[in-house]
C-alpha cells in the first residue's frame, strides 16, 4: 500500500471553524459556500428537520433558541446532551462537532470534487484527555478514517515558522479565542519546532467579555427603565432576550475594535411585565469595553508569566508573541500586552490573520503526516515499493529508504532504482542505486527550497529494462517540522489518602506508557452492590493534595466483574498509555484473581454538583476574608501579591455570577468549578505564605524540643541524624519553601518521638492522658478493662504490655478519619 501525506488541516473552533490544505509551500484556506474563510460552529435544525451549520445557524441562536446551539466544543468530553425541541432530537457535543466537520468537508468536496477521509484536527493545548477523546469521536462520526490531533498553539507556530529562516529562538503563542485561552512557548532550533511549555484556561475567551457587557451595561440599563421580573439568562422566559443581548454585545465588541463608540438598537427585544414591547437602544464606548475586558486580559497575562517562569525564561528571551484568535483583534488587549509593566513587553506578531492561522498550521502539519489512503490497484507487471521518508523536513538532502515488496522475484541482484527531480534546473538525478538481493535500498535526495519537489522513481531490472512501480513518485518539501508535542499536564492517580501518585510528568514526550503497582485500600466483596475498586485519574501538578487537580475520570472495577472477593491490601497493577493525539487507554491487572480488566476507564469530565459548589464557595469566601484580615496592613508581600491577583482577575465576582445563573451558557457550571479550584489553589498558597512566620517559629521550637530529648536519651545515630536534619531545616528557612519546611519539621518531630518512645516515661504519660479521655471512648467496659490492664503493666514494669494497651486504648477514641472517604475517594494506595 502506498502512503500519501494528509495535507488537510482543520481548526475545529469553539466559535469558528476553518479548513485548509497545504499546496507545496503555500497554504490554501477554503472558503465556505458563502465566501467566508471561517464558518461559525453553530448547528440549527430547521422546520423540515434539516441540519444547518454556519452563519445562518448562528443567527437562529437568537430567535430559535431551542433548535440552535453553539459553543458545544466547551462541552466536549462531558455527558451533556443538546435537545432540539422541534423534533426532540438529542445530540451529544461530539455529534454536533461532527456536523461542523461534515460541513467543512462538503465545502472542500464542492471545490475540488473530492471526498476527503483524512485531516489533522486541532485542539486547545489546555484540552483535557476526555476532550481529546471526544474530538477523535467527532472525526470518526464525520467519516474521517485518519485524524491525528494537533495542539492549536503548535499549529499556529507552524504557520509562522514553516518557511521562516529564523533559528534558535523562542516564541510565545498567545491564543485568545471565543471560549478558550492557550499560551505556549515554542522553541525553534535546527529546523524543528518544539512546544516546550504550555498553560491555558478552558474557560477564558471572548464570550466572557460579551457576557460582562450584557450583565454590566445592558441588564442594569434595562431593569432601571422597565419592569422585568427575574430577568436572568437561566430563566426560560428571557432566554431569547438574553441571546439577542449577547449577540448585540459581541457585535458591539467587534465594532469597538475599529470605532470609538457604538450606538445601536435592538428592535422588539422582548415584552416587559406589562406586555409592552421593548425596543432597546444602547451606547457603548471604547473605554467601557476596556474596563470590562481588563480583568480577563490580566488573567491571560498571568498565565503567560507563569508559563515563562516555569521554564525560567524572562521576557527578554522571547523574540515575539504570535497573536492567535479573534479576541486578539481588540486594540486595548494589544496595548496591555506590549506594556512593560502591566503586560509582557515583548514585540507582537500578527502577519497571519488570527482567525485562520491555526487551520493553516494544521494543514502544514498535515503535510508531514503520511496515511494509507486505499489499497493500490496493482497490476501484475507492477512492482510495489514500501518507502520510508518524511514528506517535509529541514534537510536539503533527505534520506529515503525502501524495499520492493510482494513480487515473486527472489533475488534482486542487478536491479537499480533512480530518483529524478525533473523540475530542478538542471534536472537532478540520484544516479542508479543498486538494490540488495532482498530488494532493499537507501539513498539521499536533493531538494530545492521554496517549493514542493516531486521525485519520479525509475526501476530497472537486471537486464536494464524499465519496470513500472507503485508509487511512481514521491514529494518532498523543505520546511520546519515539529517534534512530538509534550504532555500538557501531569497525569496521576488520586489515592485513598488524597495524595497523587504521579504516572506521567508534565512535559514528557508522547506517546508514553507506564505500569505501576498499587494496593487496594478496601475490601471489595464479590457481587456486593456498591463495592468497587475505584481509581480516580487526575490531571494537574499537585501531588500533595490530589483533590487540587482536575478529576478526568475513574478507572473502575465493580464487584459484579470480579470472580472472588478482593481483600484490602491486594495488589493491583495499573497501566496507562497516552498516544501522541493525547488519547488515553488503560488496563488493570489483579494478580490474586489473575484477571485483566481492559479499558476500564470512564473518561468523562465529571458533572458538577451545584450544592457542593455553593457550600464550597461559602467556605472559600470565609477563608479569603480570614486571610485578608490576618494580613491586615502588614507588608507581607507574597500573600498580598496573591490576594491582588484574586482581586485583579475578579475571581470572586466571576464565581458569584456563575453561581447565581448570570451566565446562561451551558459550560457555566464547569467554568465555575474550574475557577473555584483556581481560587482554592491561590488561597492555599496565600495561607502558606501568611503562615510562613508561624512556620519559622515552629521550626525553631521543633529544633529546641528535639535537642532536649536527643541530648538526654539519644544514641549516636540519633544524634547524627538530628544534626543533619537541623542543618537542612536551617537552610530551608532561608529559602522560603513552606512545603519543604513542613515536611522536614515532620521528620524532626518523628525522630524526637521515636527516641521518646524508647522511654517508659513516654508511654506512662500517654497512658495517663488516655485515662483522662476515657469518657470519650466508644466502649466503656472495654476501656475499663484496658485501663486496669495498663495499671498492672505499670506496676509490673512491663513496657511491652503497656505499649500494646495504649495502642488499643487509642483505637477506642472516636476516629474522624475512619471510613470517611477523603478527596476524590480513591480506593488504592502505593
Ligand atoms: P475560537 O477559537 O473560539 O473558534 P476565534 O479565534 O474564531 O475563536 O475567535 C472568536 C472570538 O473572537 C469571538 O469571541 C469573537 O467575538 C471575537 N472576535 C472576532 N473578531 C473580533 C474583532 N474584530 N474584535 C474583537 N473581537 C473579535
Ligand atoms: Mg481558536
Amino acid at each position: 500500500m502506498s502512503k500519501k501525506s494528509i495535507d488537510f488541516g482543520i481548526d475545529l473552533g469553539t466559535t469558528n471553524s476553518t479548513i485548509a490544505r497545504l499546496d507545496g509551500t503555500e497554504v490554501h484556506v477554503f472558503k465556505n459556500n458563502e465566501g467566508f474563510e471561517f464558518t461559525p460552529s453553530v448547528v440549527w435544525i430547521d422546520k423540515k428537520d434539516r441540519i444547518h451549520v454556519g452563519r445562518r445557524s448562528k443567527e437562529r441562536l437568537e430567535e430559535d433558541t431551542e433548535n440552535a446551539y453553539g459553543e458545544f466544543k466547551l462541552q466536549m468530553g462531558t455527558n451533556t446532551e443538546y435537545i432540539f425541541h422541534r423534533n426532540n432530537r438529542r445530540m451529544k457535543p461530539e455529534e454536533l462537532s461532527a456536523e461542523v466537520l461534515k460541513s467543512l468537508k462538503a465545502d472542500v468536496k464542492q471545490q475540488i470534487g473530492e471526498e476527503i477521509s483524512a485531516a489533522v484536527i486541532t485542539v486547545p493545548a489546555a484540552f483535557e484527555l476526555p476532550q481529546c477523546k471526544s474530538t477523535q469521536l467527532a472525526a470518526e462520526l464525520a467519516g474521517f478514517t485518519t485524524s491525528p490531533l494537533l495542539q492549536e498553539p503548535v499549529a499556529a507556530a507552524m504557520a509562522y515558522g514553516f518557511q521562516s529562516e529564523k533559528d534558535k529562538v523562542f516564541w510565545l503563542v498567545y491564543d485568545f479565542g471565543g471560549g478558550t485561552f492557550d499560551a505556549a512557548i515554542i522553541q525553534v532550533r535546527d529546523g524543528i519546532i518544539e512546544a516546550v511549555n504550555h498553560g491555558g484556561d478552558n474557560h477564558l475567551g471572548g464570550k466572557l467579555i460579551d457576557w460582562e457587557i450584557v450583565n454590566e451595561i445592558f441588564v442594569p440599563a434595562l431593569t432601571k427603565k422597565y419592569k422585568l421580573t427575574k430577568f436572568k439568562p437561566d430563566n426560560k422566559k428571557w432566554k431569547s432576550a438574553f441571546a439577542k443581548l449577547k449577540s448585540a454585545a459581541e457585535n458591539a465588541k467587534i465594532r469597538l475594535s475599529r470605532e470609538d463608540s457604538v450606538e445601536d438598537l435592538i428592535e422588539s427585544l422582548c415584552n416587559d411585565d406589562k406586555g409592552e414591547i421593548i425596543d432597546f437602544s444602547y451606547e457603548i464606548s471604547k473605554s467601557d469595553l476596556e474596563r470590562i475586558a481588563r480583568p480577563f486580559v490580566i488573567r491571560s497575562i498571568n498565565i503567560c508569566r507563569q508559563v515563562l517562569t516555569e521554564k525560567r525564561l524572562g521576557m527578554g528571551d522571547i523574540e515575539k508573541v504570535l497573536l492567535v484568535g479573534g479576541t486578539t483583534l481588540i486594540p486595548v488587549l494589544r496595548d496591555m500586552l506590549t506594556d512593560r509593566n502591566e503586560g509582557l513587553g515583548i514585540p507582537l506578531e500578527s502577519s497571519h490573520y488570527p482567525l485562520t492561522v491555526v487551520a493553516k498550521g494544521a494543514a502544514i502539519f498535515a503535510g508531514t503526516q503520511l496515511f494509507e489512503e486505499k489499497p493500490d490497484k496493482v497490476s501484475k507487471d507492477q512492482f510495489v515499493l514500501e518507502l520510508d521518508y518524511k514528506p517535509i523536513g529541514a534537510d536539503e538532502e533527505p534520506l529515503v529508504g525502501g524495499k520492493v515488496i510482494g513480487s515473486e522475484i527472489s533475488d534482486y541482484t542487478g536491479y537499480t532504482i533512480e530518483y529524478i527531480n525533473k523540475d530542478s534546473r538542471p534536472e537532478w538525478r540520484s544516479g542508479k542505486i543498486e538494490l540488495n538481493p532482498e530488494g532493499g535500498f537507501v539513498t539521499n535526495l536533493w531538494a530545492e527550497k521554496g517549493r514542493k519537489n516531486k521525485f519520479t522513481i525509475e526501476l530497472f531490472d537486471s537486464k536494464g529494462t524499465k519496470q513500472k512501480t507503485v508509487p511512481d513518485s514521491i514529494d518532498y518539501t523543505i520546511g520546519m517540522s515539529i517534534v512530538d508535542s509534550p504532555l500538557i499536564h501531569s497525569v496521576g492517580v488520586a489515592m485513598a489518602n488524597n495524595e497523587t501518585d504521579l504516572f506521567f510528568e508534565k512535559g514528557i514526550p508522547l506517546p508514553a506508557s507506564i505500569r505501576k503497582v498499587h494496593k487496594t485500600a478496601f475490601e471489595v466483596r464479590k457481587e456486593q452492590d456498591g463495592d468497587l475498586i475505584k481509581i480516580p485519574v487526575v490531571e494537574g501538578e499537585n501531588q500533595r493534595r490530589a483533590d487540587r487537580n482536575r478529576l478526568i475520570g475513574y478507572l473502575e472495577i465493580p464487584a459484579s466483574k470480579i470472580k472472588r472477593t478482593v481483600p484490602a491490601g491486594s495488589e493491583i497493577e495499573i497501566s496507562i498509555k497516552i498516544d501522541s493525539s493525547r488519547l488515553m487507554s488503560t488496563k488493570a491487572y489483579i494478580p490474586i484473581l489473575d484477571e485483566e480488566f481492559e479499558e476500564v476507564i470512564n473518561l468523562k469530565i465529571q458533572n458538577v454538583d451545584h450544592k457542593k459548589l455553593d457550600s464550597d464557595f461559602e467556605l472559600e469566601k470565609k477563608r479569603y476574608e480570614e486571610i485578608k484580615n490576618s494580613v491586615g496592613d502588614s507588608k507581607d508581600d507574597k500573600t498580598r501579591e496573591i490576594l491582588d491577583q484574586i482581586e485583579n482577575e475578579k475571581m470572586m465576582h466571576e464565581i458569584e455570577n456563575s453561581l447565581i445563573g448570570m451566565n446562561g451558557d451551558k459550560d457555566s457550571a464547569d467554568k465555575c468549578q474550574n475557577r473555584l479550584l483556581d481560587l482554592k489553589i491561590a488561597l492555599d498558597k496565600a495561607e502558606e505564605e501568611s503562615e510562613w512566620p508561624t512556620l519559622l517559629k515552629n521550626a525553631e521550637d521543633s529544633i529546641k524540643a528535639a535537642k532536649e530529648i536527643i541530648d538526654k536519651y539519644g544514641e549516636t545515630d540519633d544524634k547524627k541524624r538530628f544534626s543533619i536534619l537541623k542543618d537542612e531545616i536551617k537552610d530551608i528557612m532561608k529559602l522560603h519553601e513552606p512545603d519543604l519546611l513542613k515536611a522536614k519539621i515532620g521528620q524532626l518531630d518523628g525522630l524526637r518521638i521515636q527516641v521518646l518512645q524508647e522511654q517508659p516515661g513516654y508511654w506512662m504519660g500517654l497512658f495517663e492522658s488516655l485515662e483522662e479521655m476515657k469518657a470519650d471512648m466508644h466502649d466503656q467496659s472495654e476501656a475499663d478493662q484496658l485501663i486496669n490492664k495498663g495499671r498492672r503493666a505499670v506496676n509490673n514494669n512491663d513496657l511491652d504490655e503497656l505499649k500494646a494497651t495504649v495502642k488499643q486504648l487509642i483505637s477506642l477514641l472516636p476516629d474522624k478519619q475512619q471510613q470517611i472517604a477523603i478527596g476524590y475517594g480513591g480506593g488504592t494506595i502505593k
